[in-house]
């Protein structure tokens, strides 16, 4: 049987158009960008038209506001890390609770290793970030605000236009972390005030290790990586030219993707959605349903733990997540769940289906046949199901 992949928040299927635009550039078109010959001049026009390819995506008005990285988390780390260094008697980050362990490990590190003030704002039980706090989190010391456009577990959306007029307003730099919501959702960054966004490749069907920072015109950008003058010497080393060629023809097909991600791709997660929850009880879907990425459904059943629906549904050939639970081998809830006060007998059983354009109706109806008796016959080995009346309304865990 065909496998079923509702796992594109993890990585993405490398498009095959995205793979031809490709292969040029292992084989003749070898060479080097910097290169003063024919070699080099042909490879250099192939990374100006990605440049520019990626630059519509997102709306940016400026070629040289793109700047080529190696993925998200180099882009996160870049934005923060040079905001620290530019924003002179600024040594504060304001940031959510519930962001891409690349910023929030970061931050971990700055806040024990430099001393740096970091504001994690909280979200509300459907992961809405807590305006007022953030509101109240900035100031005269604030560097930099950095919140993600969409969280990667639940697909909530935040309102990041707003918070980075709100950061302006205190003289602080705002950052986003778009990985998840590029070529998911319309972006026109030259309407908005955001001064940095980073943005991946493997999310949105081009490879792996590659990324751009979007760095607004006139924003000081004090590169992470020292060396060459490449990329204007804002990211040094010499250009993964395949991959840039790949994340540029990812963007134009993305672009050229868009309406049918807001349309068909929502449809068949919202089939997926209303169908689990007509055919399985005490389960409950995390986020915001009113402001969600269309690609993404995160659904907590009660009483049973993700891992052990992954291995089940594994076993069916199908792939899905339980969000970054269990990156750390702990059975902890992941850090969102958690600042979602999501009660822990519903978090441990959080599972996340996302969806690409790859996608199809059978894939939604493959897991409606095989998910609800998953679920059923884990439960009925469950003692917290079963020590509970089988999961009756208003059960309060008596467990930590
Ligand atoms: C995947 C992801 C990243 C990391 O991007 P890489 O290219 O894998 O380094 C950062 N932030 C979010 C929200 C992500 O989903």
């Amino acid at each position: 049987m065909k496998p079923v992949y509702l796992d594109n928040n993890a990585t993405t299927r490398v498009d095959p158009q995205v793979v031809e635009a490709m292969l040029p550039f292992f084989t003749e078109q070898f060479g080097n960008a910097s290169s003063m010959h024919g070699f080099g001049a042909s490879v250099g026009a192939a990374i100006r038209k990605a440049r520019q390819q990626v630059q519509e995506l997102i709306g940016a008005e400026f070629d040289h506001e793109v700047v080529f990285t190696s993925g998200g988390t180099e882009s996160d780390n870049t934005a923060i890390l040079s905001a620290l260094e530019t924003q002179r008697g600024r040594d504060e980050i304001v940031t959510s609770a519930v962001e891409h362990p690349a910023v929030l490990s970061l931050c971990e590190h700055l806040e024990k290793t430099r001393g740096v003030r970091v504001h994690r704002i909280p979200v509300d039980a459907k992961g809405r970030l807590d305006i007022d706090a953030y509101r109240r989190a900035l100031g005269p010391r604030t560097a930099i605000a950095s919140v993600m456009w969409a969280n990667n577990e639940t697909g909530t959306i935040f309102p990041v236009e707003t918070l980075a007029e709100l950061a302006h307003d205190s003289g602080a730099l705002f950052h986003t972390d778009a990985v998840q919501a590029v070529g998911k959702i319309a972006i026109d960054i030259k309407t908005s005030a955001i001064d940095l966004l980073s943005l991946s490749g493997h999310k949105l069907h081009a490879p792996k290790g590659i990324g751009a920072l979007y760095v607004r015109r006139g924003v000081r950008l004090r590169p992470l990586i020292r060396g060459g003058h490449q990329e204007r010497a804002r990211r040094a080393g010499t250009e993964n030219v395949p991959a840039i060629v790949g994340l540029g023809a990812a963007a134009e097909l993305a672009l050229r993707h868009l309406s049918e991600e807001c349309g068909r791709v929502r449809a068949l997660r919202d089939r997926l959605e209303a169908g689990l929850l007509e055919r399985i009880d005490n389960a409950m879907v995390t986020g915001d349903p009113a402001n969600r990425l269309p690609n993404t459904t995160n659904i907590a059943f009660e009483y049973i733990e993700g891992e052990a629906i992954l291995l089940r549904l594994n076993r069916e050939g199908i792939a899905a997540s339980s969000g970054s639970a269990c990156t750390s081998g702990s059975l902890e809830p992941s850090h969102v769940l958690r600042a979602m006060n999501v009660p822990y007998t519903a978090a441990h059983g959080a599972t996340r289906f996302s969806f690409s354009r790859d996608n199809t109706e059978e894939d939604v109806e493959r897991v409606l046949d095989v998910l609800p008796a998953i679920v059923r016959d884990l439960r009925s080995l469950s003692p917290f199901w079963q020590g509970n009346g089988g999961g009756q309304a208003g059960f309060q865990p008596t467990y930590a």
